[in-house]
């Protein structure tokens, strides 16, 4: 459980002192901290939970920092529990196998490798070898036969890793470029583990994706900086590597994948392309966070008085997916027991617990069928397609119907094989 909290009053990319205050979601607990036993409420901490932007360079990022040995240690996000993260790995492996010819003496290296998903998915091909502070989870790739250091990568880490296991033709980072505090020395490191014709291949969710779709529950302690093209160009030269590619994927409500390869590699159209974009839509200023904190502040209000309005006449609403991103959904929008009477996640090591700040019980997405909820509240709207499918029976058999939240609270209309209701306007 997190424990030490330090505010932070320089940027993290440029090291400016002068910050501008964009959003503050107020106390939140950290979102990992689900509590064992309903009556260690009494004990939770909250800690600041608000985001700035940096004039100098444009970097959006969080305010205060949890210290990432109490937060990532023993993390309970195993990635091989979601389908949609197996079949990415699949198609990351056939592009690479491809685009840089991988063959058996080639290696592909991965940061904050999970237990190993996406890794297994390459290992046919060429070697692999990862990196993943969380111990027990990197215990748990390791016992699968792809070998894991467990620590926190950085420059000192990839002076390490390189001697041993030698330059890596590719190295991914999905989702961790965000969650790096001291990232200028992140990026040096792969810098230096690249080989020379090697490809950096990052996932990050994406600012203007955030801003526009009112993402506001992508905020949260452990994820510290919130990326556009041109702060990761910014960061990429900083640290000694060039932003060669970016493109747009659907993972995680909106992402980049953005492409490194080592300095003085020319950038393809694209970086052009969505330099400008940003530039042309103000991101060179705050004026578009401004509004995106307008937005949330109303939503704040909105989602629990539309949720409210769902429940009268006696329907009942339950939550499903006790992500990082629910819980800070239902802590700034206060959507506790007296809307929700349950959340179902499937991970077994939240099963069992309850919610951090809210105080929800976590149970076994079979409870939905034991409960018949008239609707689901999806917290993990990120993965809902997925969901979805896995609950099919939920829409078919018990006629019951999904809310999703952002940007605008709304019932899904049900699939037009079934009569459509009059719940379903908005
Ligand atoms: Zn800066």
């Amino acid at each position: 459980m997190a424990s030490t909290l330090n505010k932070f009053d320089s940027c993290r990319i440029c090291g400016s002192t002068e910050l501008h205050d964009v959003l503050s979601l107020g106390d939140m607990p950290p979102v990992n901290s689900f509590l064992r036993h309903e009556s260690d409420a009494t004990v939770e901490k909250k800690f600041p939970l608000a985001i700035v932007f940096c004039p100098r360079c444009t970097h959006v990022q969080t305010t205060h920092l949890l210290d990432p040995k109490d937060i990532f240690e023993d993390y309970i996000y195993f990635s091989s529990m979601s389908s949609t993260v197996v079949r990415h790995g699949q198609t990351l492996a056939a592009r690479y196998a491809k685009e840089l010819g991988l063959g058996a003496g080639d290696l592909v290296g991965e940061l904050a490798s999970n237990d190993g998903c996406i890794l297994k998915a390459f290992r046919e091909t060429c070697r692999v070898y990862g990196v993943e502070p969380a111990k027990n989870i990197a215990q748990v790739a390791n016992d699968e036969g792809i070998p894991t250091l467990p620590e926190f990568f950085n420059s000192t880490t990839a002076r390490k890793v390189r001697d041993a296991q030698g330059p890596a033709r590719l190295i991914i980072a999905r989702n961790v470029v965000a969650h790096v505090p001291e990232v200028v020395d992140f990026i040096r490191g792969v810098a230096h583990w690249l080989a020379d014709d090697g490809i950096f291949h990052v996932e990050v969710p994406y600012l203007v994706e955030m801003v526009d779709k009112v993402e506001f529950d992508t905020i949260y302690h452990e994820h510290f900086s919130y990326y556009s093209v041109t702060a990761l160009d910014r960061l990429f030269r900083e640290a000694g590597l060039a932003l060669w590619d970016v493109e747009e994927i659907g993972l995680h409500g909106g992402s980049l994948i953005a492409r490194g390869k080592k300095a003085g590699t020319e950038p393809t159209a694209n970086v052009t392309r969505y330099l400008e974009k940003e530039r042309a839509e103000g991101y060179l200023t705050i004026a578009p966070l401004q509004r995106f904190a307008e937005r949330t502040r109303a939503l704040q209000t909105r989602i629990p008085e539309f949720l409210l309005s769902l429940k009268k006449g006696g329907k009942t609403i339950a939550g499903y997916g006790a992500a990082a991103k629910g819980v800070v959904l239902a802590n700034y929008c206060n959507v506790d027991k007296d809307l929700l009477t349950f959340v179902a996640d499937r991970s077994p090591y939240k099963q069992g617990k309850w919610m951090p700040g809210v105080h929800l019980p976590v149970v076994s997405p079979d409870h939905i069928f034991e409960a018949k909820p008239d609707y689901l509240f999806v917290l993990a709207w990120n993965f809902f397609d997925e969901i979805r499918e896995q609950l099919a029976r939920y829409e078919t058999e018990l006629a019951g119907k999904f809310v999703l939240p952002v940007p605008d609270p709304r019932v899904v209309a049900t699939a037009p094989a079934t009569a459509a209701s009059p719940e379903t306007k908005k």
